[in-house]
């Protein structure tokens, strides 16, 4: 498996960005095929956390639109930067009672939705002349990295509970396993989440979003069915540490 992170290309950084992007596209493309899938339906969300507006606006200018951010003061300042440009920006980080105000008016997708409490927020704070927002239930797979995220046991009562929220539109499921190096073990917790998907849609929901797989394993959650991709480092470089 091509090691993206230790290919991409840091200095500097403002040509790196388009020769890094269609890099991830090629190691997209090619997961997709060897898993038999078409690389149009794995969806690339560039994630720009920690870089500036202008970083933004170089991968918008090689064609990326999704961005996500993990920190909702550094993303706002980014948004109101960017209000030229049709982006389209979805939060993946923790999610405070105090920011779902913030998050619900400026955001089209939360991927870590992880207690019925935040959802409702979400839902009540949506601005009516926007559409739904669309939400992911983040999951604590097997040997997840984050503490973030709910027990797969729970998943499917949560998942119920958000469905019906006027304001939100549950499109699937988000893990952030642990790293690991092998390709097999990196499939494991993915192929877990797809499970998760398949039974709930068995339930009757509808979801058709799978949110996995970072710079460091996005072949591996290609091959297990990732929809989206989220990927930062391989993009943009190394993050200097907050
Ligand atoms: C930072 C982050 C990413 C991107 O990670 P990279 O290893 O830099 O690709 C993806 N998902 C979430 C939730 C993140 O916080």
């Amino acid at each position: 498996m091509t090691r993206l992170r230790s290919m991409a290309n840091n200095a500097p950084i403002m040509t790196a960005i388009a020769s890094n992007l269609q890099a991830i596209h090629r190691a997209i493309a090619l997961a997709a095929r060897t898993a038999q899938r078409r690389a149009e339906d794995v969806a690339l969300l560039a994630v720009s956390k920690t870089f500036p507006a202008a970083a933004v606006r170089k991968a918008y200018q090689a064609g990326q639109r999704a961005f996500g951010e993990s920190y909702v003061q550094e993303a706002l300042g980014k948004i109101e930067a960017l209000r030229d440009l049709p982006l389209e920006w979805h939060f993946i980080g923790p999610i405070q009672s105090n920011k779902t105000r913030a998050i619900a008016e400026n955001f089209a997708w939360v991927h870590s939705v992880d207690r019925l409490k935040i959802a409702e927020r979400l839902s009540a704070q949506r601005p009516q002349n926007l559409p739904s927002l669309n939400v992911c239930i983040q999951v604590n797979v097997s040997g997840e990295g984050s503490k973030g995220g709910v027990a797969p046991d729970e998943a499917v009562e949560l998942a119920q509970a958000v469905a019906r929220l006027p304001h939100l539109r549950l499109r699937g499921l988000m893990a952030i396993p642990a790293p690991a190096q092998r390709t097999d073990a990196q499939r494991k917790p993915f192929a877990q989440l797809r499970g998760l998907m398949r039974q709930l849609n068995a339930q009757g929901l509808k979801l058709d979003t799978l949110s996995m797989g970072m710079s460091d394993d996005l072949e591996a959650a290609v091959l297990e069915g990732a929809t989206i991709v989220r990927v930062g480092t391989a993009i943009f470089g190394e993050r200097q540490k907050l």
